[in-house]
């Protein structure tokens, strides 16, 4: 992500990260709307400013999220702010199109790294949970409700959070949280086959989908079998159905939860 510093913050914070707070823009969707909007953070007039912005190709950030962005009044001190192209008038739909689709992208991109590092949870709080001091994901309309120090209602009472937050936890490999990361071994190449990938990354494939209770033999040879078997399991993690064990789907062999 590139930086473009934004012109108000305040250096470091007074509280540990809790929360992600999402907003809309209230800005036309075009393709550089991010860019547009970092620039704009960065030397306007009105205090205001924001972590990252996105839109539907691209994120810029603009405050490091060791330090305090200014925008919603009362979550600023312990949340992560991020904009998003569109207006906060859309609807389902709107959110939905094509332009709505890159952008939700990158913004699960964005909130999939924030949640990993600050280990918050894939979780849109509710107003009791945010007033308790839970930790989670939450917009600027509650941020506002619940504070009392602002009046902004974005992103708006149709925007798709089950959307965006499957994207999230898709990106996380299906977990529903930020929590400590399970080791997955690293792979260099794809097994596939016809022809058949040999070797041990083979067989350290094949031992990890026993331990899931896949029916295969772990003989360290990536046959037939073993591309039903991950078809069948790419068919139910949400993948694309290759029988090709590229990188993703090595990774969900570790991270995906059991079902
Ligand atoms: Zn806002």
């Amino acid at each position: 992500m590139k930086l473009v510093q934004a012109r108000w913050y305040h250096q470091g914070r007074i509280s540990p990260i809790r929360l992600i707070v999402v907003h809309s823009m209230e800005w036309v969707e075009r393709p550089t709307t991010a860019e547009e909007c970092a620039a704009m953070f960065a030397r306007m007039n009105r205090q205001a400013s924001a972590h990252a912005c996105a839109d539907s190709n691209s994120v810029v950030r603009c405050v490091r999220d060791q330090d305090t962005a200014w925008a919603a009044p009362g979550g600023n001190a312990d949340g992560l702010q991020l904009e998003l192209a569109g207006f906060a008038r859309q609807t389902r739909a709107e959110w939905l199109d094509d332009y709505g689709q890159g952008l939700l992208g990158q913004a699960a991109g964005v909130i999939a790294g924030w949640c990993r590092a600050h280990k918050i949870p894939v979780k849109k709080l509710s107003r009791a949970e945010l007033r308790a001091g839970k930790r989670g994901i939450t917009s600027h309309a509650d941020i506002s409700a619940v504070y009392k120090r602002s009046d902004h209602s974005d992103p708006g009472t149709a925007f798709p959070w089950d959307v965006l937050l499957g994207r999230v936890r898709a990106e996380l490999g299906g977990k529903d949280d930020g929590q400590a990361d399970v080791d997955v071994p690293e792979c260099k190449r794809r097994l596939s086959w016809p022809p058949t990938t040999k070797g041990d990354d083979v067989r350290t494939w094949q031992r990890q989908m026993r331990k899931r209770g896949w029916r295969l033999d772990v003989d360290g040879w990536y046959s037939g079998v073993d591309a039903e078997v991950c078809t069948a399991f790419q068919k139910e993690k949400g993948l694309l159905p290759t029988g090709v064990v590229d990188e993703r789907t090595w990774r969900a062999a570790w991270t995906a939860p059991i079902t």
